[in-house]
């Protein structure tokens, strides 16, 4: 048992290598994702901005069209004026006239007010293009590099597991399922030493009577309080035993 608890611990050094190296590539894709959303979120951002900009000059092109068709309207009637001597009929016209010259006047001011707001829209639709882009190309550079650590890491972890794999073949089927348990309810501390009659794992004494089997290890010893797998290590390590 003690032998296989010595290779338990080798294990379980292994598998906090992968655990670590596992955490840092979760974060590492968590960042990535993070700026993708990110970025995506500015690219709605700017189509919403470029969707208002088109709204407005929609109306701007229609309302250019009107005022057209209004200036038109004018011009025919005065052409039809030239035609006609009866007073009265011309005073109507004049007046026809006088309404759309009015009119058009409104529409000339709302066409200015929204040419305004249009160069206000495709200005801050500019700098939107300008702060993407820039945002853009840093991050395709930082990208980059995540992408390789990544690959870096499952480089490593798939060496590491290459190396669990040998290691695990050493060990009982029955202890490793157990062990596997615990290290991953007890935050992937699973073997502990024993020091001066102490779980290295919760700090807590062990009770003489089982210290006494610990050194034995003639069979699986969990500690009492917080259910890790129990070795002895001695402090210095020494030749007698070999
Ligand atoms: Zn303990």
């Amino acid at each position: 048992m003690r032998e296989q608890i010595e290779i338990l611990a080798t294990l379980q050094e292994v598998d906090r290598g992968i655990k670590e190296k596992s955490g840092a590539r979760g974060a590492l894709l968590a960042e990535l994702q993070k700026k993708q959303e990110e970025i995506q979120a500015r690219n709605s951002e700017m189509t919403a901005l470029r969707g208002e900009w088109e709204g407005k000059e929609k109306a701007r092109r229609e309302k250019e069209l009107q005022l057209q068709d209004e200036n038109k309207k004018a011009t025919d009637k005065r052409m039809r004026m030239t035609r006609i001597k009866n007073i009265k009929e011309l005073q109507a016209l004049q007046r026809e006239i006088d309404q759309i010259k009015q009119g058009n006047s409104q529409l000339e001011e709302e066409l200015i007010k929204l040419m305004e707001e249009l160069e206000v829209s495709a200005a801050s639709v500019r700098a939107k293009e300008e702060e993407l882009k820039q945002l853009e190309d840093a991050w395709k550079e930082k990208r980059g590099g995540i992408e390789a650590e990544v690959a870096g890491i499952d480089k490593a972890v798939a060496d590491a597991s290459a190396v669990r794999q040998s290691i695990a073949a050493r060990l009982n089927r029955e202890l490793i399922g157990r062990y596997e348990l615990i290290f991953s309810r007890r935050g992937g501390t699973a073997v502990v030493s024993v020091a001066e009659g102490i779980c290295q794992g919760c700090f807590m004494n062990i009770p003489p009577q089982l210290w006494n089997e610990i050194i034995r290890s003639d069979k699986l010893i969990l500690c009492p309080s917080c259910h890790r797998i129990l070795y002895h290590k001695p402090a210095v390590p020494s030749d007698k035993h070999l």
